[in-house]
């Protein structure tokens, strides 16, 4: 596919019947509209059933990237959504969450099709304000200064352009839902204030991870935090300190025998804040810290947390100090079996627009580990964005556009 070629060879005219053929069904007007081009040397992926708007696809996304929206500030980028689909007569439905909103778009359909969720997030991290879109041939970068956005606003642009395509080639479709969150970047707070049971949807497909389009996030890690304030005595640092126990000195060592950085290759430990004591004068009372695991096997996290928690109560014992933890599981990870048909709806959608799918495991968690925490069977899809979360961050105008005919195609398949 995107080569060039003669409309009217053998082959290609083939191809316009079959295309023909499907108009009388799905698409009416549409392809019969590219049959005119008879004679003209055109892209063959333009005549295909997914294909999409490029131009408008890149104006779409350009518009959003500059609208800044950090997390719970997303407000222009909710009314740029809504403000698209109204002419439509598509309604949005913007749900109060903290000071922000989720935005839930509904669109009917066949009643003998299963509904289908699409899901992805408004917010973006920061440095978001006024980003340049450094638009080449191939690829859409910011200007350096900050980030660019395409997480995850590919994925929204790429929303609006497959609703958009759908509406004005009268396409025929299932039930389908887009949720659109706000601050996942903050720890997936949107959907975590979100009523999963206003979604008729079983199956969700989120839009949220990074690389070549065809990547399929079948599993993601559980997550979970331990907060330890360790608690020792104060003395005067200089006069007498044998009566102090310092509570640095106790931290530092439970630091320096836990587990640390990769455990093996689905399990992750990373301590990320410290923080303790007043003043060099004297024997630090308190002292804090706060780590995080994660594993893709639950019982792998428990067993680690169980372990460091032992390391802890062992090590302040020794000291005659103690600790107070607080463990919080932040989010559920999730496992989708090789054979689960939600696979094969994918493959299926990828096979239609020619890209070959790739399943991956994901070290990082988003708004699908929720969404299937809630009954409702997600997976995270790439939507083409590359080094997210830095000023370097870029997508490939073929990804973007490989997306919204992805979307396209999934709506078809569902
Ligand atoms: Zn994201």
């Amino acid at each position: 596919m995107g080569g060039h070629s003669t409309y009217c060879d053998i082959q290609y005219f083939l191809d316009v019947i079959i295309i023909v053929q499907h108009s009388r069904s799905m698409m009416q007007g549409a392809a019969l509209i590219s049959v005119l081009h008879c004679g003209t040397t055109i892209r063959k992926e333009e005549l295909s059933m997914y294909s999409v708007n490029r131009e408008r696809l890149l104006q779409t996304f350009t518009d959003l990237v500059k609208i800044s929206s950090p997390s719970w500030n997303e407000a222009g980028v909710i009314d740029y959504i809504v403000k698209k689909l109204k002419p439509m007569k598509i309604q949005a439905e913007k749900i109060p969450c903290g000071k922000s909103h989720n935005l839930l778009v509904r669109i009917d359909g066949e009643e003998k099709r299963r509904p289908a969720l699409f899901s992805c997030h408004t917010d973006t991290v920061v440095p978001c304000e006024n980003v340049i879109p450094v638009v080449t041939s191939s690829r859409i970068s910011s200007d350096g200064t900050t980030i660019l956005g395409a997480d995850d606003k590919a994925a929204v642009a790429a929303f609006i352009e497959a609703i958009t395509c759908i509406h004005e080639q009268k396409r025929t479709h299932g039930p389908l839902e887009f949720l659109f969150s706000c601050a996942e970047e903050v720890g997936l707070c949107g959907i975590k204030c979100f009523d999963m049971s206003l979604l008729k949807s079983k199956i969700a497909f989120v839009f949220d991870s990074g690389g070549e389009v065809g990547k399929v996030i079948i599993k993601a890690p559980y997550h979970s935090t331990i907060d330890c304030t360790v608690k020792g005595k104060s003395a005067h640092a200089g006069m007498e300190p044998e009566k102090g126990v310092s509570a640095i000195k106790v931290l530092s060592e439970i630091i320096s025998k836990l587990p640390h950085g990769r455990i093996d290759n689905e399990t992750t430990v990373n301590v990320g804040l410290i923080s303790g004591g007043s003043a060099t004068n004297i024997v630090a009372e308190e002292a804090y810290f706060k780590l995080e695991a994660r594993s893709v096997d639950s019982k792998k996290l428990k067993s680690i947390e169980d372990d460091i928690t032992l390391i802890i109560h062992s090590t302040v014992k020794e000291y005659n100090a103690k600790a107070v933890i607080t463990r919080n599981l932040e989010y559920s990870g999730f496992t989708i079996k090789e054979n689960d048909s939600i696979l094969g709806i994918i493959h299926r959608a990828l096979g239609k627009i020619n890209i070959t799918p790739q399943h991956e495991i994901s070290g990082g968690g988003s708004d699908t580990n929720i969404i299937n925490r809630a009954g409702i069977k997600a997976v995270n899809l790439s939507i083409g964005m590359r080094n997210v979360h830095t000023k370097k961050e870029y997508i490939m105008i073929k990804d973007l556009v490989n997306g919204a005919r992805f979307v396209l195609a999934l709506i078809d398949t569902v």
